[in-house]
């Protein structure tokens, strides 16, 4: 196993346990597989293990694997405060406390703002006192690292980023989000600041393992790497110095093998020209089936109307190169939870980002198919009850 190093200089493994879906059996989890799968990717030096609070079951079976083992003191546990469910600020002490109890222990060595799309989660959550609540719990060791996961658009995660002192951050990062998500240019300014980053969809849900079409498989087969798909993700992510730990859901023996297997030969600039021009045709496979060939340069930003348009085209050719659904539901993280909202029904039809645009993309057009493929209805309904619910008035809150 290759080792990357945090902010304090503790060795991290470059390949993480993503504890989100562990194998289920009855209707809960299969504690005895799972717990296979958690020792052999330990007994390969994997030392860095992910829940959350709303993971179903993950934290008490960590933490019940971790009991059983003895190995509380060779990993580190990350987890999540659930700050959606924040009403105020006791409520930040009875999540963490349960957290504790559920992880069998009495600190948690990262710890996550889990799931910000917007700046504004961050400044609700500093308005019933999470800073004060944070600087208690780093004094008296319960936390050891604070950090956040993040799902919205580069903006906002550069601004939450700058706005606080961050152990380390959790990103959304792959060969497909380099211009989505905190893209490329959020990992490279969390790198110029120090703080470590952790990646999370390193195989876009499982899309770049499974569902490659078939000129992208015949550029890796040409590419005289004997690579398998998801070896091609991992490594083109262990390729930047700039990346941490990668996070893997792995419930398969198998799966834990190969992962480790890779993540113990792969280096920081290993990838050759070569490698990158394979890439780019895998990408270049992948974009063919796409809906519009919006590359996210974001020229055409801001939009005087708040519309996101390159987000809403990024989830609009998701649904056409993943599935209706993931698209429809990148589109509720990334542009539908925003505070300021910013949905392509905003445009107001002014021309401005045309005139930007270095494709050529007729914008407008575009905007209102997106927009009528991406909200249908029900998920109309499912997103406005969320952004009630999330954007609520909480107690404290001015
Ligand atoms: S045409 Fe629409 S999307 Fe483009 S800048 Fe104007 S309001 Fe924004
Ligand atoms: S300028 Fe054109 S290609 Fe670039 S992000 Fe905007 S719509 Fe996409």
């Amino acid at each position: 196993m290759k080792y990357r190093t945090d902010k304090r200089g503790n060795k991290l493994s470059i390949l993480g346990y993503g504890c989100m879906r562990f194998s289920k059996k009855g209707g809960g989890i299969d504690i005895d597989k799972t717990e296979s799968e958690i020792m052999e990717a330990f007994k390969a030096g994997v030392n860095y293990f992910d829940t959350a609070y709303i993971y179903s079951g993950s934290e008490a079976a960590l933490g019940e694997i971790i009991e059983r083992n003895g190995i509380r003191d060779k990993i580190n546990v990350a987890t999540k405060l659930p700050q959606y469910l924040i009403g105020n600020g006791s409520s930040l002490e009875k999540y963490f406390s349960e957290e504790l109890k559920r992880l069998r222990t009495d600190y948690v060595d990262y710890y996550l703002m889990h799931h910000l799309t917007d700046v504004d989660m961050w400044e609700k959550l500093k308005s019933v006192g999470i800073l004060n609540w944070i600087k208690e719990k780093k004094s008296s060791g319960a936390i050891r690292n604070i950090g956040f996961s993040y799902h919205g658009n580069t903006d906002n995660f550069l601004t939450i980023l700058n706005d606080y002192d961050w152990d380390f951050c959790q990103i959304q990062y792959n060969y497909l989000d380099e211009v989505t998500q905190a893209g490329r240019r959020g990992l490279d300014a969390a790198a110029d600041k120090g703080v470590p980053v952790v990646i999370m969809e390193p195989l876009r849900g499982g899309k770049l393992a499974n569902n490659l079409p078939q000129s992208a498989l015949n550029a890796m087969n040409e590419s005289g790497r004997n690579w398998s798909k998801a070896e091609w993700a991992f490594r083109w992510l262990f390729n930047q110095p700039a990346v941490t730990v990668v996070l893997s859901g792995m419930n398969s023996v198998e799966m834990v093998r190969e992962n480790c297997s890779i993540a113990s030969t792969a280096e920081a600039g290993e990838l050759t020209e070569k490698d990158f021009e394979t890439l780019e045709k895998v990408k270049k496979a992948i974009r063919e089936k796409e809906k519009v060939g919006c590359t996210g340069c974001r020229y055409c930003m801001p939009c005087p109307a708040g519309v996101d348009i390159p987000g809403t085209f990024a989830c609009y050719n998701a649904m056409y190169t993943e599935s209706k659904s993931s698209g429809r539901g990148q589109f509720i993280q990334t542009v539908g939870l925003t505070k300021n909202p910013a949905f392509p029904s905003q445009c107001i039809g002014c021309g401005k980002c045309e005139k930007h645009c270095p494709q050529g993309l007729p914008i407008r057009e575009k905007l209102k198919e997106a927009g009528k493929a991406l909200r249908p209805l029900p998920y109309r309904i499912a997103n406005a009850a969320m952004r009630k619910f999330m954007f609520r008035k909480r107690k404290g809150n001015k």
